[in-house]
């Protein structure tokens, strides 16, 4: 690992301007992917500083509030899952939140650091002191070394700028069917336009120097239920071969609204619009789930080694709808 500064900010002010006075600088919340990436030195222009938010006071509360719930940044996914208020109002994020990496790194890790981390594929993440650095398009290179690759765990709905990288996210899928808003210290961002994969080395629309201070999550209407199901390898701590997300409004024994997010399958979560429209004013019965199971996949382009995530991901979709509609 590289040597670098390590500073203790005591506000957000003071790790904005930290930011700004050390244009490589870096953030650092639980941690536990940074010291990853700082370990096999995955930027172009190593940081300088590295800036640790945990210092700084009452950045972690979760408190209900008028028309939602608040998340602070440095809130932690073991203090989430296990929150009554967040079990209670909002159980698919509780649910996507205990089911995210091992106890340990849900002690470590928070929910802005969650939604902030890097991709996963291991052509990006393989550490440059084993036989030299692979710069591949995400790392400023000219080709992406999956495509004719090892792709089994890449995206099955194509490239984004040539690469073929997915979230890795547990909570992200489960923010965006909550329709949540990400509060910066300088603007109140839709998840929806949250993630950006177009950016390069990064994965959000985040700029350099801004850090996310809370999450809202508003207050679900009446007959609202959500459920979030996620497959990996092993079941104790992995990350998701798929995830999906859903929260499904009922009226009079049919889907009234429904926002369907899945994750891992795609530089960027990866929103069901097509399944959504197809259950609006259905009932949630088993075929319908399956058809928009069915509808989720249907645009996939998956490569040689990842054509099984394209089934494995439309009957995820079905099976976390029918989680819904027992609730319903
Ligand atoms: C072995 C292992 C298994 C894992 N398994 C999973 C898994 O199953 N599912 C999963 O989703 N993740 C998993 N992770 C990834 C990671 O540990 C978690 O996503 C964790 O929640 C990251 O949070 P953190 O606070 O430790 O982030 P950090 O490592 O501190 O930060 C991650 C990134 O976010 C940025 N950042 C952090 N906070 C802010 C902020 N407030 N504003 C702006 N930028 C910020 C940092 O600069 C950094 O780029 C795993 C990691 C490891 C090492
Ligand atoms: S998928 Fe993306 S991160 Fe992985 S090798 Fe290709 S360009 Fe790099």
């Amino acid at each position: 690992m590289k040597r670098f500064k390590h500073l203790e900010a005591a506000s957000v002010e003071e790790a904005v301007a930290a930011l700004k006075e050390y244009g490589s600088g870096q953030v650092m919340a639980g941690g536990s992917d940074l010291m990853g990436c700082l370990k096999d030195n995955l930027w172009m222009e190593s940081p300088e500083a590295v800036i640790n938010l945990k210092t700084i006071p009452g950045l972690d509360e979760i408190r209900r509030e008028d028309g939602g719930l608040h998340l602070g940044a440095l809130a932690t996914l073991t203090r989430i899952s296990e929150s009554a208020t967040v079990r209670g109002g909002w159980p698919c994020l509780a649910e996507a939140a205990r089911k995210t990496g091992s106890p340990l790194l849900r002690n470590m890790g928070t929910i802005a650091g969650n939604i902030c981390q890097q991709n996963r594929c291991w052509y990006f993440r393989y550490p440059d002191k084993l036989g030299g650095r692979i710069d591949c398009v995400r790392k400023g290179g000219k080709r992406c070394l999956a495509v004719p690759g090892d792709h089994r765990y890449h995206s099955i709905f194509g490239a984004v700028k040539k690469c073929i990288a997915v979230n890795p996210s547990d909570t992200a899928p489960a923010l965006v069917a909550l329709d949540a808003l990400v509060e910066t210290d300088r603007r109140s961002i839709p998840i929806d336009a949250f993630f950006s994969a177009e950016r390069g080395a990064v994965s959000t629309v985040l700029e350099h120097d801004e850090i996310v201070t809370s999450i809202f999550v508003p207050n679900q209407a009446a007959g609202t239920c959500g459920a979030f199901r996620k497959v990996a390898v092993r079941k104790s701590i992995d990350f998701a071969l798929v995830n999906c997300a859903a929260v499904v409004t009922m009226e009079n024994g049919v889907v009234k609204a429904a926002r369907i997010c899945l994750n891992g399958v795609h530089n960027n979560p990866y929103r069901c619009t097509a399944s959504e429209e197809y259950l609006t004013g259905k009932a949630l019965t088993q075929e319908a789930a399956t058809e928009a199971g069915r509808l989720a996949v249907a645009a996939a382009k998956p490569l040689m080694l990842n054509s099984y995530k394209v089934p494995m991901a439309g009957t995820t979709v079905a099976d976390t709808l029918m989680d819904c509609a027992k609730q319903a």
